[in-house]
């Protein structure tokens, strides 16, 4: 048995193992049951590793890994279900439903909207949006549904480019009058663009949901389909009109948890919850039959009058920086040089950095904006308690309260590409605008 994800594959098996997949109807992509000796192992077929043994059968099990097995007398191979035919698909015809709400599914990529590639055994984005809702036919027992594909990205790759032509989609989907979007993303920095979301679209008149998945569709496991039911049954049936996060709030098909955009934290690698709420509470749990509890009342309502207004610059020269024993001071060094204008510490504890790098930050404070989170995520910065957190707090550096690095980093970079004035900037970072900073911590 061997792993194969770091392997280049070719599609050629061994003329004995062609003859016996043909006899058992078995293609590349189907689901099929492996007998070898007592051990059972049940999977994708996927095509022969290049540095392999031809007469080795891959296959994708449901965790996710491929495994080569050796076909010898003693193995029985079985057809479970065939694979799904990849490409683009004759959408049904819509029958408009004046009881319904309109809703419009936007889709970035990610592994929400990505099968199986049987050419390299990767998972890559491959739906449109409109096959997404096809997959998921409760959405339109929900809702009159719409889909669009805006990106097909991992959202690894996203850039501030990125978060800028999903800003005009959402735009455009409000102008059109829907009663709510959903927008289907990558996992991975789900809560960047969320927080990109939240500070660039102020006044929102309708909700906005972003949706992932932790599993591809070709997983039995896959997760997406119900975080995509909750979310349009969440626009549905709430007068929820702020953006939001709806992801599996268990590792069973149970309910969802909405998360509020700029507390939230990919929390686990592959866990179908993984996303959890931090320094805060969900706003919501939902059922995928529509039941809804509120978990916090203060959420602003909807109003379709409410107008729009969009701030979709951002400062590419901002950095978030993650403070360790040993960093050299060259790391700040070279943002000085580029004349980055904002920087976020991912401090320590508190809200601290080494005393090391103190003469870097005072050069990038010269011009530029600075603050301090800290990588405990739970909990509040206080510069106060420590010497080295005062001493940063002299230099200029501006303690980040409670909110996420990674939020921090958004806000200074959409505020610095927003105002022109530094004083400004400097009192908005401090200033809770999109629900990014708690009030006092509860948690
Ligand atoms: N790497 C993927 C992404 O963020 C993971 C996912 O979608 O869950 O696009």
């Amino acid at each position: 048995m061997f792993s194969t994800s770091q392997i280049s594959v070719i599609n050629v098996y061994s003329g004995k193992i062609k003859k016996i997949l043909k006899s058992k109807g078995v293609e590349r992509g189907d689901r099929i049951r492996i007998k070898k000796g007592s051990k059972i192992y049940e999977g994708i077929l996927m095509p022969r590793i290049q540095l392999g043994d031809r007469d080795s059968l891959v296959i994708k099990l449901e965790n996710g890994y491929n495994i080569g097995l050796r076909y010898s007398d003693n193995v029985e191979i079985e057809l479970i279900s065939k694979h799904k035919k990849v490409g683009k698909k004759e959408l049904k015809p819509i029958k408009y439903d004046k009881n319904k709400p309109r809703i419009s599914i936007l889709s970035m990529g990610g592994t929400i909207a990505s099968r199986v590639d049987y050419r390299t055994g990767g998972v890559v984005p491959r739906f449109t949006a409109e096959e997404l809702i096809e997959d998921v036919p409760e959405l339109r027992e929900i809702a009159n549904i719409y889909g669009r594909q805006v990106e097909s990205i991992l959202s690894e790759n996203m850039e501030f480019k990125d978060y800028k032509k999903l800003i005009r989609e959402v735009k455009k989907e409000i102008e059109n009058g829907v009663d709510g979007i959903i927008i289907t993303h990558g996992t991975d920095t789900l809560h960047y663009t969320a927080a990109a979301l939240s500070f660039a679209l102020e006044n929102l008149p309708i909700p906005v949901i972003l949706v992932g998945a932790q599993r591809s569709s070709d997983r039995a496991s896959s997760d997406g389909p119900m975080n995509l039911i909750c979310a349009t049954q969440f626009i549905a049936k709430s007068d929820f009109g702020e953006i939001g996060v709806c992801m599996h709030a268990t590792e069973s098909d149970d309910y969802c948890f909405i998360h509020p955009a700029c507390k939230i934290r990919k929390m686990h690698t592959s866990r179908r919850d993984a996303f959890r709420t931090i320094n805060s509470k969900p706003w919501a749990k939902v059922y995928p039959d529509g039941r809804i509890e509120f978990l916090k009342e203060d959420y602003v309502r909807r109003d379709a009058k409410r107008k729009l207004v969009v701030k979709d610059k951002f400062e590419e020269k901002t950095a978030l920086v993650k403070v360790h024993p040993s960093i050299s001071p060259k790391i700040i060094d070279v943002l000085v040089k580029e004349k980055y204008r904002g920087l976020v510490i991912e401090g320590t504890g508190l809200g601290h950095a080494p005393s090391g790098i103190k003469d870097s930050l005072k050069r990038f404070l010269k011009s530029g904006i600075v603050v301090m989170t800290s990588q405990c995520l739970d909990g509040r910065i206080n510069m106060n308690v420590y010497s080295t957190g005062r001493e940063l707090q002299e230099i200029g550096v501006i303690p980040g309260e409670d909110m996420l690095p990674e939020v921090a980093y958004i806000k200074l970079s959409w505020l610095l590409g927003n105002y022109k004035d530094k004083r400004e900037i400097k009192r908005l970072i401090k200033t809770n605008l999109r629900g990014e900073i708690s009030e006092r911590s509860e948690f």
